[in-house]
């Protein structure tokens, strides 16, 4: 196993995620707690020291089996993370309750590692403001010993982790970040990574895999990647990005099964970072995956000023983007939920003066159809 330095820590280079955890019957509330243990125990004994666990990953029941399974080993064998719920805005008045509950659902006395959940554009007002006392309630567990270190989580923009970067930046001490080769550009993973580094703060990784996406790829763009190093499985590839940019301390990998758990471990077993011409070949495939979904909207801006329905139209087109990369997901709908409902997608009449300005002529009006109804579907 690879490990990296964090202050005075050895932290193993792969972390175990706990929010895909193997299930019983297809019920993500239903964890197969046997065979989660059996993985921490593999992962343990390869020398995995970092678990990653959250309020509400499996319906709740994560951190309950974490804490089960990981109470069978001594308390400094492992750097245990959990997070605040703050993705859910009813959550932010109750900082002290969840985090009193989470102590006792992990059954830990302290968490080596706590995060401001997935700051985004819907929270991101939320957890600034002094009234819901988070930050200060979370800096006092620090102070008391009950956090080892203080970090978040982003899933919003660059511009929304700026802000809360400039409110509690010198007190972040890790952030945890989509990346991965195909958001590198993609969703700036890549302006994220230097954000973060004028704030002196490690890169902590989720999603290297895109949630399996990146676990393989289209015959012709796997043979380009055999060719260049014919040992290399499809899914080291991505881990092998990641091991290529300095900044990056953590990668979580969301593991559902021992076998899954146990190729990620072998390709930890040595660094592996890419040449240039071989970033530059996953970086090319990277572009044609996104190139085949997305539109190609360069956010000109032309088009936004002749919008009767003022829509930020190539904020639209982004999430659309993503929504239809992703097949569905969470992230355009929670962006969206932050917007007034007269600026979504349904807002649109159709009227076309967009598409009449936009040099890369996008049908704008279908695409906000479609986005909504995606989104309605
Ligand atoms: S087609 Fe829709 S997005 Fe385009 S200008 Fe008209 S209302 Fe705005
Ligand atoms: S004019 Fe076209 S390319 Fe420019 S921002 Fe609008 S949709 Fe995007």
């Amino acid at each position: 196993m690879i490990y990296k330095p964090f202050q005075d820590l050895k932290l193993s280079a792969l972390g175990m995620g706990a929010m895909r955890l193997p299930v019983i019957g297809g019920d993500d509330g239903k964890i197969d707690e046997k065979a989660a243990a059996d993985m921490v125990a593999w992962a343990m004994e390869h020398g995995v020291n970092y678990y990653d666990t959250a309020w509400g990953y499996h319906n709740g029941q994560s951190e309950l089996v974490m804490g089960r399974a990981l109470k069978a080993y001594p308390r400094e064998q492992f750097y245990l993370a959990t997070k605040f719920p703050g993705y859910d805005l009813a959550n932010m008045d109750k900082v002290e309750e969840i985090f009193q509950e989470q102590l006792r659902k992990c059954a830990v006395d302290y968490f080596d590692f706590y995060l401001f959940h997935n700051v985004c554009e819907m929270n991101i007002d939320a957890y600034l403001d002094p009234k819901y006392g988070i930050y200060d309630y979370l800096m006092e567990q620090k102070k008391n010993g009950r956090i080892r270190h203080l970090g978040f989580s982003a899933h919003g923009s660059y511009d929304v982790m700026k802000r809360f970067l400039e409110a509690y930046g010198n007190d972040m001490e890790f952030c945890q970040i989509q990346l991965n080769y195909l958001d590198w550009s993609f969703q700036d993973a890549k302006g994220k990574v230097k954000l973060l580094k004028e704030y002196h703060i490690p890169v902590w990784v989720m999603e290297p895999l895109r949630g399996g996406k990146l676990a393989s790829l289209q015959p012709e763009d796997e043979a380009a990647l055999k060719a260049l190093r014919p040992e290399e499985k499809v899914p080291a590839w991505a881990f092998r990005f990641l091991q290529s940019i300095p900044e990056v301390t953590m990668i979580l990998s969301g593991m559902s099964n021992m076998e899954q758990m146990q190729e990620n471990i072998r390709t930890f077993e040595e660094e592996k970072p890419l040449s240039a011409k071989e970033q530059e070949t996953l970086l090319a495939i990277a572009d044609g995956m996104v190139n085949k979904i997305a539109l190609p909207c360069t956010a000109c801006r032309y088009c936004t000023s002749h919008c009767p329905q003022g829509l930020d139209i190539p904020g639209l087109l982004a999430l659309y983007n993503e929504h239809c990369f992703t097949g569905g997901g969470f992230l355009a709908p929670m962006a969206l939920s932050a917007i007034p409902k007269d600026k979504w997608p349904s807002a649109c009449v159709g009227c076309r003066s967009c598409e009449a300005v936009c040099p890369q002529q996008i049908k704008i009006s279908e695409a906000m159809a479609d986005f909504t109804s995606k989104l309605e579907g």
